[in-house]
């Protein structure tokens, strides 16, 4: 046998809201653990909470997961042989281990209600004392008391009895030894008086009975480790490796939050990021590929680079800036058969596409017409967010002007001149009812150049603000030949009429 089985991970998350960046980064450095080491994914449920659980978020984290590519291997639809892999169906088994736990006295019953507690507290501290979680009030109840509470239909949860002395401690695989002095540590509910267990147990039974070798998860979960070390230790079982991400901080180094913009992974999808770019950019929160190493990568290139021992143990902020830049260079590494796809949807969403009565050469479709168009942007198409800003104009004449550009180079006398004397010159000398190539174009614009005394430039500048909205394009003659003759010599002809 192996020293080093292949790990088994798990992200468990609770549907009590939608996948966030938190959420996102622990289920990646899970699965980048797993996929790095030849070992399993694994997602689990844990809907024990009955009041703050919905299927609303169920739905929407495993939509994230799939969204950002983070495939398990067992789970709900996967499957597996650990299942049910939905903590609400696996209550036979936490009883069954409540009962053996019992049996051993490692648990006892606790009838103190919320109120009971509040009281007892309430008394504490106004004493001047410190109230430690819980006073071990039913730890020592003896059979007739807890008869009497029973027999009066007292609802009970039960408790784990923890040690006074010693400490409870685990290396942890991110920040090193961790150290719980016991006497700090409650004895906790491990079953509610619902008969539902609580997190604790609930994790410590699954992670066990699912064969969990490495459990990685925020640092918010470090106070939760000693105590469900106590769990696995009471039950007589091996504790697993843990390791404790950093938490992830807004640009303010604050904890992020809402107020930072997106936190949640469907909000950065609508914000137009890729989930390649999403998860290239989660991965460099808290892990770095060490050295000069470049930033941008795909899954299977941060995989083959992953590594446990290079997460960071201090918390990261997340930068909206650096997301977008690295979403950008993933687009730039897209091929155009994959930006036109990407562009397709954002397009047909605005009800845009190509009509045959502006006559373009050499353009039988949507599709073809979408390809050539992004041709023209190359790599300035770096934002889905943007795109429809960049190429607006070639499908509607509705589309965004940069009024300095306009005010820049198409308002005054001479320039509306010149546009007028375009119009009439590309009128005169192309037919209308055919696609013109870009050197039709280029032509006119020259000889109209000539013939008016002007250079070319005094043409080509204000026609490119005229026809497209901005001081920037594609090269000219290809803009006119995409937009085509009727449409370029109509918005040349409102240009001058406007200036
Ligand atoms: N259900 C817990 C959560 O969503 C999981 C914690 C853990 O990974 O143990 O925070």
């Amino acid at each position: 046998m192996s020293q080093n089985p292949a790990p088994r991970v798990r992200f468990a998350p609770s549907p009590t809201g939608f996948l966030h960046v938190g959420g996102a980064r622990t289920a990646l450095f899970n699965w980048l653990y797993a996929r790095s080491q030849g070992g399993t994914f694994i997602l689990r449920i844990e809907d024990t909470d009955q009041q703050r659980s919905t299927e609303e978020s169920y739905a929407a984290i495993l939509r994230g997961l799939n969204w950002l590519g983070l495939d398990w291997d067992e789970g709900p639809h996967a499957g597996g042989d650990f299942g049910p892999y939905l903590q609400s169906e696996r209550l036979d088994l936490y009883r069954e281990h409540l009962d053996r736990l019992a049996a051993e006295d490692k648990v006892y019953k606790c009838f103190c209600t919320a109120e009971d507690l509040e009281a007892r507290e309430k008394a504490v501290t106004d004493a001047g004392g410190v109230w430690e979680g819980y006073d071990r009030h039913c730890a020592h109840l003896s059979p007739e008391e807890i008869a009497v509470a029973e027999q009066a239909g007292k609802p009970c949860a039960w408790r784990l009895r923890t040690p006074d002395e010693g400490s409870t401690f685990w290396y942890d695989l991110i920040v090193d030894k961790r150290e719980f002095q016991n006497t700090v540590l409650v004895d906790r509910v491990i079953v509610k008086a619902d008969g539902f267990p609580t997190y604790q147990f609930a994790c410590v039974v699954d992670d066990h009975l699912m064969g969990i070798t490495h459990v990685l998860r925020g640092d918010d979960h470090v106070s939760n480790t000693p105590f469900q070390i106590l769990i696995y230790q009471a039950l007589g079982w091996p504790v697993p490796k843990f390791g404790h991400m950093p938490m992830i901080l807004g640009p303010d180094r604050k904890r992020l939050s809402k107020r930072h913009g997106a936190t949640s992974v469907e909000e950065f999808q609508t914000l137009g990021i890729l989930p390649a770019a999403m998860l290239n950019y989660l991965a460099l929160l808290g892990w770095s590929p060490g050295g000069n190493a470049k930033e941008v990568m795909s899954a299977q290139e941060i995989i083959k680079k992953f590594s446990l021992k290079k997460v960071g143990s201090s918390p990261a902020a997340f930068d909206y800036d650096k997301l977008n830049h690295i979403n950008s260079e993933h687009i730039k590494n897209l091929s155009a058969v994959e930006r036109l796809q990407l562009a397709l949807p954002i397009i047909t969403e605005r009800g845009w596409g190509l009509d045959p009565d502006w006559m373009i050469h050499g353009c039988d479709g949507t599709e073809a017409y979408l390809g050539r168009v992004l041709g023209t942007l190359g790599n300035r198409f770096s934002s889905l967010i943007t795109l429809p800003e960049q190429i607006g104009f070639f499908f509607t004449d509705e589309h965004f002007v940069d009024q300095e550009a306009w005010a820049g180079h198409v308002a005054s006398d001479a320039a509306r001149e010149n546009l007028a004397a375009l119009a009439d010159a590309l009128e005169a000398a192309l037919d209308l009812a055919v696609a013109q190539p870009a050197g039709a174009f280029e032509e006119v614009i020259r000889t109209t150049a000539e013939a008016r005394g002007v250079q070319a430039g005094d043409l080509i500048h204000p026609s490119r603000v005229a026809l497209t909205g901005q001081s920037r394009s594609a090269g000219i003659f290809e803009v006119m030949e995409l937009v085509g003759a009727p449409r370029t010599i109509r918005r040349l002809r409102a240009a001058a009429a406007a200036g």
